[in-house]
């Protein structure tokens, strides 16, 4: 028995941290974790779920009308969005339940309140000390809003989570994962939604086609999109907020919500007590094993601002607990990261884009299969779906897969594994499609495109 009151002292209760905790203590370790808001972190509370069900929400407005092309009709539907708030909530709630009962039933000792590292082997908590053999910080990140004149108008998605009323108009600011799935989720509920990004195309860094594609989809879907466009200055009078653009246009809307990125939250952590090294962005620097230049403090997750999405957290929480106390061969794969931007409709990616391909490969072969889905052609919707993959033209590997379209997350998961297990396209023509469906696309894409 240690003279350490813990094993493993987790700070933090969002995906990583509970994971760890679990997994730790499900290996019979004496665990701890800490946690000041609810149990599940930005994932549960104010990320990926509810956001996932906002989306659910915002897509049956375009839903409705498409039943008619299939002969159904009802009276004019409406939406409530207290309705939608207090279902969220209760579901946030259960989750909440869900994730402290697993703590309770791994054996882990859940401590609420802040917690800030006192030494390089204990914690403070709420004026307890409490001492551990290895200390595993998991405490997420936070949205950033830029300074500027009247930057205090405006809300994050945090806020937007528990609106108490819908906007009728409403601006979103940002080009990256968060605003482009709130303009769609606004705009699908019935706001009328501008979305400012301030460069020449949103979401850099995905592939041009599917940024090109999905911008088009998102015009046709109502929402009036921006580009090289950004706010000067915000005025507030009485509910109403006027925003100066960049361009000298003047706009008045009923709410601004800014996604222009998230920081780590490290703040009061006492990090520089212990001379935690951190980046530029105040990201926990780690090694190849989740240490901090400090051996006994671990980092995962967003606080280190490496791939920040709930899966790779996980991932590097398995992965820390097998190096802590199991055999320590686990690793964390980051090559084939498959993501999803949940738009209406949505984007998804796996891979190298077309432009990464071309400068990491000598010779590509680009296919792309661009179409009306088959659903659409009683819907009169105008919604297209479009797959491209991306071919390294010497091995036929197939190294970068895309898709816009309606839950083109779902379909890049097979895929992704796929490439994980070294697919070439040649395997791709071999295996046979499911009919009718869009996904069959991926395997009947025979020309490659001519640039
Ligand atoms: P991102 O980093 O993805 O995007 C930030 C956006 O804001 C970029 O378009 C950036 O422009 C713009 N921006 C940054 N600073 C400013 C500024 N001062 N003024 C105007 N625009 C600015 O951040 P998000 O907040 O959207 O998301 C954070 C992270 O959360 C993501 O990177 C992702 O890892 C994760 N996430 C994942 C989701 C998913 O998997 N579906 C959903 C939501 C979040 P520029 O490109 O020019 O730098």
């Amino acid at each position: 028995m240690s003279n350490f009151d813990f094993d493993l002292f987790v700070i933090g209760g969002g995906s990583g941290g509970v994971r760890a905790a679990r997994f730790a203590a499900d290996l019979g370790k004496r665990v701890a974790i800490a946690e000041k808001q609810a149990l599940g972190g930005t994932c549960v509370n104010v990320g990926c779920i509810p956001k996932k069900l906002f989306s659910y929400a915002a897509h049956f407005s375009s839903d409705f009308s498409d039943a008619k092309g299939f002969g159904w009709s009802s009276g004019k539907p409406s939406f409530s969005w207290h309705d939608l708030l207090t279902n969220k909530n209760r579901e946030i709630e259960r989750l909440n339940e869900i994730y402290e009962r697993l703590l309770v039933n791994s054996g882990v000792h859940i401590i609420r309140g802040h917690a800030s590292l006192q030494t390089k082997q204990s914690v403070s908590v709420e004026g307890h000390t409490y001492t551990a053999k290895n200390i595993l910080v998991a405490v997420g990140g936070k949205p950033e809003i830029p300074e500027f004149p009247g930057c205090e108008h405006v809300i994050s998605s945090d806020e937007a989570f528990y609106l108490k009323e819908l906007p009728q108009k409403v601006l979103v600011v940002g080009g990256g994962y968060i605003a482009v799935e709130f303009a769609s989720i606004f705009n699908g509920l019935g706001c009328d939604t501008s979305q400012l990004y301030r460069g020449d195309l949103f979401l850099r860094g995905f592939d041009f086609d599917a940024r090109t594609f999905l911008a088009n989809q998102i015009r046709e879907s109502g929402i009036d999109l921006q580009f090289n466009c950004s706010i000067n200055e915000i005025t507030k009078q009485d509910d109403r907020l006027t925003a100066n653009f960049s361009s000298g246009e003047e706009v008045s809307c009923d709410l601004i919500m800014y996604a222009t990125g998230r920081t780590p939250l490290t703040e009061n952590l006492g990090l520089e007590k212990l001379g935690i090294k951190v980046d530029s962005k105040n990201a926990i620097a780690v090694d190849e094993n989740y240490r901090t230049n400090i051996d006994t403090v671990l980092a995962i997750g967003d606080v280190t601002d490496r791939v920040n999405l709930t899966p790779v957290a996980l991932a590097e929480a398995m992965t820390v607990v097998s190096h802590l106390f199991g055999d320590g061969k686990k690793r964390v794969d980051y090559n084939l990261i498959p993501s999803a931007v949940f738009s209406l409709p949505n984007l998804a990616t796996v891979g190298l884009t077309e432009e990464e391909a071309r400068e990491k490969h000598k010779e590509i072969k680009i296919f792309i299969s661009e179409f009306k889905p088959l659903k659409h052609t009683l819907t009169g919707n105008h919604e297209r779906t479009l797959m491209k993959l991306v071919v390294d033209g010497e091995s036929d590997l197939v190294v970068g897969a895309h898709m816009v379209g309606a839950d083109a997350g779902e379909s890049l998961q097979g895929i992704a594994v796929a490439m994980k297990a070294g697919a070439t396209k040649a395997l791709f023509d071999e295996t046979i499609g499911i009919h009718p469906t869009s996904a069959e696309e991926w395997v009947t894409m025979r020309q490659p495109v001519i640039r």
